[in-house]
């Protein structure tokens, strides 16, 4: 039976013995080989598919963590800022704890699932007339003024819980590595990985990918209005971004941006060449390596194999994959037409 992620891990985590858990049974997410993206890039190339995480992304990793230490140090509501997958784990970690849970979103711009689980699992759901940054913002004013709990990943015992990642990949592999290549949106979980490789005194490169419209750790200027179709990594000014830079720089690796059409393509081609529907913002990791390929800057050589980090489920969105695919044949119940439907030529 698949162990919550605190006790697979616990010498690892600040969790007391005796401390309470605040568990849905996360991690522990398949490795998945990618022969046609390995074919692509030309090395062998692995999917840490996150999207399989009980509320379908990473954040669950950091989220037991964080709603643990909540629950432990006495309070009574957590509170998050979010493009959605935050806001959807800490509904889902705040019901499980028995906590209020209040989740402040960006009007409009999250992904219709995100916007359901944060709503059924009973989250006060506030949609702000603003964006992530905005969000963040208010959420760590609140925090500071009132008694509810911030578990945004400036909450450092979500770094605590992502960091897992790393490990589970290092394990799987029987070693780490020679890159990983992930999203970055307010940067938590690339610095997440990071630290759990140095602490199993790995280092891989990294390789970062942000969407070319939100893109403040490529150019080296904060963005006052992110736009990009990968809603999770829609952030102009990322928390975490120096930790980041610092990561990439490190390990010797980089961070590179990619266009949403660059994104979509790739975010096709891992469901209808690999059968793994991710989010879009999840396939920036595979997006990259095929824009810019896998050369490491300097005289490091090229990695053999790389993992992937796809952060989350591509159900979770799915206006997206509606609008990027030719949609449905319509056909009549006449044999022929149905004949013609399913074995005529498709002009798309
Ligand atoms: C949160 C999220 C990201 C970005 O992670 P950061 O820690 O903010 O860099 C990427 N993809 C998905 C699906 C996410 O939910």
């Amino acid at each position: 039976m698949a162990q919550p992620l605190i006790e697979r891990y616990r010498e690892y985590l600040p969790i007391e013995p005796g401390e309470p858990i605040v568990s849905i049974n996360e991690g522990s997410t398949p490795l998945i080989e990618a022969p046609r993206v390995s074919d692509r890039v030309g090395a062998r190339v692995l999917l840490k598919f996150e999207g399989l995480n009980p509320t379908g992304s990473f954040k669950d990793r950091g989220m037991t963590v964080a709603v643990s230490k909540a629950l432990s140090e006495g309070a009574e509501a957590v509170i998050c800022a979010s493009t959605g997958n935050t806001a959807a784990s800490a509904a889902a970690y705040a019901a499980r704890a028995g906590l209020t849970g209040a989740v402040i979103v960006p009007q409009g711009k999250i992904a219709v699932g995100k916007l359901a689980q944060s709503l059924i699992y009973g989250a006060r759901v506030i949609a702000l007339d603003g964006n992530f940054d905005d969000a963040l913002v208010l959420v760590r004013h609140l925090a500071d003024n009132f008694p509810i709990q911030l578990v945004n990943s400036v909450n450092p015992y979500r770094i605590e819980g992502q960091k897992t990642a790393a490990f589970e990949v290092i394990e799987e592999l029987g070693g780490p590595p020679d890159a990983l290549a992930i999203p970055v949106g307010n940067a938590g979980n690339v610095t997440a990985y990071w630290k759990g490789f140095t602490e199993w005194d790995t280092a891989p490169l990294l390789y970062g990918f942000q969407a070319s419209g939100a893109a403040p750790l490529v150019t080296g200027e904060p963005v006052d209005r992110p736009e990009t179709v990968a809603s999770a990594i829609r952030i102009g000014r990322p928390a975490r971004g120096d930790e980041a830079l610092a990561a990439f720089e490190e390990s010797g690796g980089r961070v590179r941006a990619i266009t949403d059409e660059q994104i979509i393509e790739a975010y096709r081609f891992l469901a209808s060449e690999e059968g793994v529907f991710c989010e879009p913002s999840s396939a920036a990791s595979v997006a990259g390596l095929f824009v810019h390929g896998i050369e490491p800057d300097g005289d490091r050589a090229a990695p053999g194999t790389i993992v992937c980090v796809l952060t989350g489920n591509g159900l979770k969105d799915p206006d997206t994959a509606l609008a990027s695919t030719p949609g449905v044949i319509e056909c009549s119940t006449d044999p022929t037409e149905v004949e013609e439907a399913v074995f005529g030529d498709r002009s798309d």
